[in-house]
């Protein structure tokens, strides 16, 4: 039995009716562009988020540019950020005018070191981009009050981790809820996933919100009144509607993906090879990735490919040591908690439509080839 990394055709199966009437509300409509499904979706995910306002956009690399954009960088300035993410986390800084700054990473995981962070902070510090890697959030407690006594505005690249929620102080807080803006993508594989490029930014903040709106449309409050130099980075109608008649299925893929990730973390518990991903027991984990670090991963991933199973390798090369950034200075074993992971970690399939047969081929294949 082949068993894919991600299966959005199964997803599709189940929500194809509610999507494709929400889709043709707008079509009939011919309203493509800022319709009222724009504002709804900004309102439902601000909601979910805990957040006084949501302002959609064109991508999740966008929804990060924009408060990049919004800190109006000058060369020099500086923004530290996680070595191991997806590009864009990185990508954005130094398209917004920023110099990133790489820091490490807590091994157990993954995500950015607090302490890692407090040593980078220089007088040219500019703003923190932390990312809840995988699903979990970073210690937004110890984060937060760093970033707020430095007057550094802290940003979410919650990407990943749409619903994930962490315990501070006694309460439960959500993924771009105590940040200046968080924010989301809505690329199809994430965990709610457009049907095309989307991106949302949510923010308490009342004038920081102004601002991102004017951004995202050209820089103008009104229709041909300019304040600054914005750009186009709208969202259609079509992917918002998709994105309201799929958010109600989204607490309950996340609990399939919980549920799937605490199956292989039973099966895995007993294996001194395989290590499967911790929690931190103050985080709820959405599982955007299920990641396992291996040893001999190249020879595991041979195996599985001719087993026909999904998986990949998020993420193979830290940012420090991209070709890209080699003008920064980082050499190998700059950040070698970040570089360790790129070397050990596999992501397996843990979708919600997963059948448990499918996930027992999945197991049976890890676990014989290192018996
Ligand atoms: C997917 C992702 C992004 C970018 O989102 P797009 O919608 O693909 O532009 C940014 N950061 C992280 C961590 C991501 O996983």
């Amino acid at each position: 039995m082949s068993v894919p990394l991600l299966d959005l055709v199964a997803q599709y199966q189940t929500i194809k009716d509610d999507v494709l009437a929400a889709m043709m509300a707008v079509i009939e409509r011919q309203g493509f562009v800022m319709g009222p499904e724009v504002g709804r979706l900004e309102a439902e995910i601000a909601r979910l988020s805990h957040a006084k306002h949501g302002i959609a956009c064109a991508s999740g690399t966008d929804a990060l540019l924009l408060p990049l954009k919004a800190l109006d960088l000058r060369p020099g300035d500086e923004v530290i950020t996680t070595a191991f993410t997806f590009f864009a986390t990185a990508g954005t800084i130094h398209n917004a005018g920023g110099t990133p700054v790489f820091v490490d990473i807590d091994p157990a995981t993954f995500n950015i070191s607090p302490q890692a962070i407090e040593a980078a902070i220089t007088p040219r510090t500019r703003a923190i981009v932390v990312v809840h890697l995988f699903g979990q959030m970073a210690v937004m407690e110890e984060i937060g009050p760093m970033a707020a006594a430095r007057g550094l505005p802290l940003i979410e690249d919650g990407a990943q981790s749409i619903g994930a929620r962490r315990r501070v102080d006694g309460a439960w807080r959500m993924s771009g809820e105590l940040g200046t803006v968080g924010t989301l993508s809505f690329f199809p594989t994430k965990n709610l996933g457009a049907w095309g490029d989307a991106g949302l930014m949510v923010t308490q903040n009342d004038a920081l919100a102004e601002r991102l709106s004017r951004l995202r449309l050209h820089g103008g409050s009104r229709q041909y009144i300019h304040e600054e130099v914005g750009t186009n980075s709208r969202l259609d109608s079509l992917q918002a509607a998709v994105l309201l008649a799929k958010l109600p299925y989204l607490p309950a893929w996340n609990e399939s993906r919980r549920e799937n990730a605490a199956r292989y973390t039973a099966a895995f518990s007993g294996h001194s090879d395989i290590c499967p991903p911790r929690v931190d027991p103050a985080n709820h984990h959405i599982f955007h990735q299920y990641t396992v670090q291996v040893p001999r991963r190249e020879e595991l991933q041979a195996h599985l490919k001719a087993e026909g199973i999904g998986h990949a390798v998020y993420y193979p090369l830290a940012l420090h040591l991209q070709a890209c950034f080699a003008h920064l200075g980082y050499r190998r074993g700059s950040l070698p908690a970040a570089e360790a992971a790129t070397e050990s970690v596999l992501s397996l399939p843990v979708y919600p439509e997963l059948k448990p047969e499918q996930q027992e081929t999945v197991i049976e294949a890890v676990q014989s080839f290192y018996r």
